[in-house]
């Protein structure tokens, strides 16, 4: 904040890629009284979101709800399927790939860890030839990120899903759609995906502390067998519960009524509305990023993100020092750097509630931030972003004329 001035007026630029901006329709419906979690009125709320998650994930099989946050529904798709010391193959996408296969290896999993540069996304092909040598189907799971939220890239889920029937192997696959869920298209059913992680503070636009199961039939099979210990976590608890629109314990009953409101906005906008308006968002974005003379960390354009860009400040410039600064002048926040390229990049995240404007004034304060951190770049950014997003409404009217 700028000195002498103990308030920052207007709202803050929450350009981190999640926790995202929660609209004032769902700040209104998690402000409202409490009702008894048992009651017919809770059940009648309940049953309408776990209906209503099915559409999101674009699956007819059961999705638990957890009170948690997305770390929690990583554990639980773990310990509901497989059993210690299972193989499971995964990808290194990226911090997030990183975390979650620490977090196998502490469950007494075998992870195998197909090594990334964190540049792109999983390569269905690698992960066909892994699992081709597996000829004992002794590797139980395949988990990929959908997109990797530490550095902008998505992967091909039917792509990996082919590579997986190619090989002919049977493993599960696991999908962490967390920072793409409800901003682009994921297809839990038609993709074959054996369980689906989703949470709460991305696309769906909600608080922290609530993430999501997706469950295919196999998946469901997988858990009748599975040794790894679970309790809080156990699925058929859920499901039991769920039935009459109950949980096994006290849910976040405020974040359920904030899910149905978003569930809500995000059918009254239209799923490929919402997706559209993410895929315009990235554009501009990447075309700000290329007119600044700047690098873009996700190195090919087939796993480019909708929801999150990276970019690679010059040698010499420290992301983190960029960040304070950009925060301190201009009250934006953008995501923090990991891994090999930590200090080196920082994420505008681009999801959830926002709309042209909005991503125009981000971009706008990132242009003025980079000239006032001294980093060497040409102007004419925003402009760019602009043009895009005129052309691509002009584009869409006259399709819709036509
Ligand atoms: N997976 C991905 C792709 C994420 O982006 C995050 C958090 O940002 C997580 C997992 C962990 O989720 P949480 O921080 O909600 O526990």
């Amino acid at each position: 904040m700028p000195q002498n001035i103990s308030r920052n007026p207007g709202r803050h630029f929450l350009q981190i890629p999640g926790p995202t901006l929660v609209p004032d329709r769902i700040m209104r419906a998690i402000d409202s009284q409490l009702i008894d979690h048992r009651g017919p009125e809770f059940s009648k709320l309940a049953k309408r979101c776990l209906e209503g998650i099915k559409t999101i994930f674009k699956t007819t099989n059961p999705v638990i709800i957890y009170t948690a946050t997305g770390t929690g529904a990583w554990e639980a798709a773990f310990v509901n399927t497989l059993s210690p010391g299972d193989r499971v193959l995964m990808v290194e996408t990226g911090q997030f790939a990183t975390l979650w296969k620490a977090m196998a290896q502490n469950l007494g999993l075998k992870p195998e860890f197909i090594p990334g540069d964190w540049r792109t996304g999983a390569d269905p092909k690698q992960i066909e030839e892994h699992l081709r040598k597996d000829k004992a189907h002794e590797i139980k799971a395949v988990c990929v990120l959908h997109n990797e939220t530490a550095t902008g890239c998505l992967s091909s889920i039917a792509a990996i899903r082919k590579a997986i029937d190619a090989a002919g192997h049977p493993a599960l696959l696991m999908v962490d759609t967390i920072s793409s869920l409800a901003s682009t298209d994921y297809r839990h059913d038609e993709w074959g995906v054996d369980v689906s992680i989703g949470g709460a503070q991305k696309g769906l636009m909600l608080p922290p502390g609530m993430s999501f199961n997706a469950i295919s039939d196999k998946a469901l099979e997988a858990s009748k067998t599975s040794k790894l210990t679970k309790s809080f976590w156990s699925w058929n608890d859920m499901l039991n519960m769920n039935k009459q629109g109950f949980f096994p314990y006290t849910p976040a009953t405020q974040m359920i009524q904030g899910l149905a409101v978003a569930i809500d906005m995000l059918h009254e906008e239209g799923l490929d509305n919402v997706f559209a308006r993410h895929a315009r968002a990235a554009e501009a974005t990447r075309r700000a990023i290329r007119a600044w003379g700047l690098e873009i960390l996700c190195r090919d354009p087939q796993f480019y993100s909708p929801t999150i860009t990276a970019v690679l400040l010059p040698d010499g410039h420290d992301a983190e020092a960029f960040r304070a600064l950009a925060l301190d002048a201009f009250n934006i926040s953008y995501g923090t750097s990991f891994g090999p390229y930590a200090r080196k990049y920082f994420r505008i995240g681009h999801l959830g509630d926002f709309n042209d404007g909005w991503i125009l004034g981000a971009l706008s304060l990132t242009e003025m931030a980079l000239g006032l951190a001294g980093i060497p770049h040409k102007k004419g950014g925003v402009q760019a972003a602009m043009d895009y997003i005129e052309s691509s409404h002009s584009r869409a009217a006259r399709a819709a004329a036509e």
